[in-house]
């Protein structure tokens, strides 16, 4: 078969979608993440679609009883790199947006150090509504609000995430995993590369530990093929 661009391959499916064809079995393509093969524009109206028609004024868990706004998450849709933390406190619950109280102010950090700008990367998090008091989610108020970030993910399709703190880690990947035991050394989701690291809240109370998140980070940008630009001995 001749091959085909992304572009002209999400036309031929949408196509198909149009008479009625929910499915198609691609072999050359069956291990690659469906987000692969859409233009970014195409990423941002899937996650529109997500946020207005999917998630709407989401009521599937009892964390919309007191939150003040879904935080959604943020960034380019077809970035290099996610960022994945546990769920909004109070200020993202004010904003609507992720991480930009104190531990935000951590990752922003971390991500400039690393070569980018917010708006280059994608952050999101495992719950979108506050947990009262800065709780843990329940698990059962992950898992209603975890097919929302897969499908985020899925569009998404990033090369790699950075999944942060023990709850991230065991919501997405393994409930008996520990970021202690696991941080620093790949792990796969769906086909796609995931680091997992410190909790910027972590790292607030123990910087010294700043320097593993900074080895977990230049392991992603090697990964990459991106330059280390930033000198950790400088702060
Ligand atoms: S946390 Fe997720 S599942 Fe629960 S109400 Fe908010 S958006 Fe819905």
């Amino acid at each position: 078969m001749e091959e085909l661009s992304r572009e002209e391959l999400a036309r031929v499916l949408d196509f198909y979608k149009e008479l009625g064809i929910e499915s198609v079995y691609i072999d050359d393509v069956k291990d690659e993440p469906m987000g692969n093969l859409l233009s970014r524009q195409e990423k941002q109206r899937a996650l529109e679609d997500l946020m207005k028609d999917g998630i709407g004024d989401c009521r599937r868990c009892r964390l919309s009883e007191t939150r003040t706004n879904i935080v959604f998450g943020e960034g380019d849709p077809d970035c290099e790199i996610m960022f994945i933390g546990e769920g909004p406190g109070a200020d993202e619950d004010m904003q609507g947006r992720p991480f930009v109280g104190r531990a935000g102010q951590v990752l922003t950090s971390l991500i400039n150090k690393m070569g980018f700008e917010r708006e280059e990367v994608y952050i999101a998090n495992i719950v979108k509504c506050r947990p009262p008091d800065n709780r843990n989610p329940h698990s059962d108020e992950a898992e209603s609000c975890l097919p929302f970030l897969k499908r985020q993910i899925e569009v998404i399709s990033p090369k790699v995430i950075m999944v942060m703190g023990n709850v991230a880690l065991q919501n997405l990947l393994d409930p008996d995993m520990r970021i202690t035991k696991v941080r620093g050394k790949f792990q796969d989701l769906f086909g796609i590369k995931v680091m997992p690291t410190f909790h910027p809240s972590y790292l607030m109370r123990n910087p010294k530990d700043k320097w593993l998140t900074w080895e977990d980070a230049v392991t992603v940008l090697k990964f990459l093929g991106r330059d280390v630009v930033h000198d950790p001995g400088r702060g």
